[in-house]
């Protein structure tokens, strides 16, 4: 079993992924940066988001394990002081492996087509301010976006940003992308939606922003300065992310821990 280890970088991290390399050491596990079979994250789910990008042209062969240095996390769904027991698991258990959906991002422009893989979302805003975007849904004018910006989310990251926006979280053994407004103009001239709208996977949508316009486009937790785009295309992806679990933790009880709390009533 070859792993790749990413830890967020501070004390904390650092020490348990040294811990993390002994343990694996004394279990025959071996260190690969280039080729892993596994890749590990210690900090938080915004280091799974880093060693996703880090690893994401190998999204096909790599299973991903997340160790959480505070709370439990969405993605990080192992604690700091259980590195013994999943070194463990990792040495002799064959884990279940779950994927779930990812969003890929055309983004045309005159040159060239940049294609994106996002594991949470993708967002789109102006730097000046007010974002004038169409949105066309399956090739057909939806409506005209006027407003802060448009997050469109993965099932897995429909916790993230887009629950803050008031999004629904969608569990993610559904194939389908989520678009969610931010805070959008609507009055008699300007009109959107005002909801969130979840598109299944043969479905795909399209953002046409005024080319002039400079962008800011959110990959996660990447942020990409763009002038120029002509459009941007926005559909399920066909390769999914894949995480190894070597016990369960369900989706419903990880938003419960999340969001509501271990004890409901
Ligand atoms: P950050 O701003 O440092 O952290 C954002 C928070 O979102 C962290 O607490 C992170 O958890 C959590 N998070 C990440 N993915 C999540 C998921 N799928 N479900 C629930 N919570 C999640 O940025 P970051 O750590 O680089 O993460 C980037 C992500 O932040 C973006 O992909 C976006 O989803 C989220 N974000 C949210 C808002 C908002 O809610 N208003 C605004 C911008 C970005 P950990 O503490 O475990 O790392």
């Amino acid at each position: 079993m070859k792993y790749a280890l990413l830890d967020r970088g501070d004390r904390l991290s650092r020490e348990l992924s040294e811990q993390f390399h002994s343990l694996a050491a004394a279990r025959g596990l071996t260190p690969d940066d280039n080729s892993p079979d596994l890749v590990l994250s210690i900090g938080g789910d915004g280091t799974l988001l880093q060693a996703f990008h880090r690893f994401k042209d190998r999204v096909r062969e790599v299973s991903f394990v997340g160790v959480h240095t505070g709370h439990l996390g969405f993605y990080a769904d192992w604690q700091k002081d259980e590195l013994q027991e999943l070194v463990e698991f990792i040495a002799t258990k064959e884990p279940r492996r779950v994927s779930y959906p990812l969003i890929q991002v055309d983004i045309v422009t005159d040159a060239v087509t940049s294609s994106y893989l996002a594991l949470n979302e993708f967002t789109l805003k102006s730097v000046d301010g007010t974002l004038v975007a169409g949105l066309n849904i399956n090739d057909s004018p939806f409506e005209m976006f006027r407003g802060d910006g448009i997050v469109i989310s993965t099932p897995s990251g429909s916790t993230g940003y887009n629950k803050s926006l008031g999004g629904a979280i969608i569990h993610p053994s559904i194939d389908a992308l989520q678009i969610a407004e931010l805070a959008s103009i609507n009055n008699r001239v300007y009109r959107t939606l005002g909801s969130s709208i979840v598109l299944p996977k043969h479905h795909h949508c399209d953002i046409v922003p005024d080319p002039e316009e400079q962008l800011n486009i959110g990959i996660d937790h990447l942020v990409l300065p763009m002038t120029g785009v002509r459009s941007i295309i926005c559909r399920v992806a066909e390769p999914k992310v894949t995480f190894a679990r070597y016990r369960p933790y369900p989706f419903w009880n990880r938003v419960r821990e999340g969001f509501i709390g271990s004890d409901p009533r």
